[in-house]
């Protein structure tokens, strides 16, 4: 399933890809190859490649539909980006979410907001597109909202990706600097959960008594609802993700909140469960 109604709220996965990513050891170097093992026979194949050791790893965006608003959740990674940090996702030539996005009904102009949970490279990359060898903003009338210490930690940083994702927005006037708690209106806002990087922010839907939320890279792999504890590499502040991976899970767990997980293999949507001493997702 790819489509989910939260109360009056529509949501729509627009994937990018799902593919083999790095091995499971090297995005999540807390796990021991002996831990893995405890795991593998739930994991595999659909979140971990059994010749290999490599994860599957989806990169989407959420499209959310309310009344008022269209609204795009990360931008996964997007074209002619450069990235040092995984080869296939660097420099790519690829209209399949754009195509996805047309297909769910959504041109460039209909998008009112676009909201990143973090500037990683694969949240921001279709926030800009290349257009006669210039950065242009690819939503030309959408405002895109930006979480101040997220803004500001990647300002610091200067890098490619702040440079082709972030910076032609601003450029552009289309970009607004919001608190870590903004809230659109009462049906969407954000809530802090840093430690993945500083600003980063879960996206909260509410409408008629359903909720939702959208978890960015709070997790990679399922494996860490059973594992909590284990950091991802590109855990910026581990001990301060740990803490906030917890506290989420404790938050949602036995609820009827929808989890829509950045990188979860499809269908990467479902709710926290408790399992032995710590957490399953039931998938929906
Ligand atoms: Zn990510």
């Amino acid at each position: 399933m790819d489509q989910f109604q939260v109360g009056d709220i529509h949501v729509q996965r627009i994937v990018e890809l799902e593919d083999l990513f790095i091995p499971i050891s090297d995005m999540l170097p807390d796990a021991a190859r002996e831990d893995i093992a405890r795991h593998r026979q739930w994991l595999e194949p659909w979140a971990l490649c059994p010749d290999t050791g490599r994860m599957v790893l989806p990169v989407q965006t959420y499209l959310v539909r309310t009344s008022r608003h269209t609204i795009l959740v990360d931008t996964c990674v997007g074209n002619c980006k450069s990235n040092t940090f995984f080869a296939p996702w660097h420099n790519r030539n690829d209209l399949t979410w754009m195509q996805r996005l047309a297909a769910a009904g959504v041109g460039p102009a209909d998008v009112d907001f676009v909201l990143c949970t973090h500037m990683h490279l694969d949240h921001t990359g279709w926030n800009t597109q290349l257009v006669d060898g210039r950065w242009v903003p690819t939503f030309p009338k959408a405002r895109y909202l930006f979480a101040r210490e997220e803004f500001e930690h990647r300002q610091g940083l200067a890098d490619s990706t702040f440079m082709e994702n972030v910076v032609p927005v601003m450029d552009a006037g289309q970009g607004v600097i919001v608190a870590m708690d903004h809230a659109l209106d009462d049906q969407v806002w954000l809530e802090p959960t840093p430690g993945h990087t500083p600003g980063h922010v879960t996206i909260h839907l509410a409408s008629n008594g359903q909720q939702a939320v959208l978890m960015g890279d709070l997790m990679h792999s399922p494996v860490q609802c059973a594992e909590p504890d284990w950091r991802a590499v590109s855990d910026g502040d581990p001990d301060l993700a740990r803490a906030t991976r917890r506290r989420f899970l404790d938050q949602h767990v036995d609820t009827d909140t929808l989890v829509m997980t950045a990188h979860f293999p499809s269908p990467s949507v479902g709710r926290v469960v408790p399992h032995a001493d710590a957490f399953r997702m039931k998938f929906v």
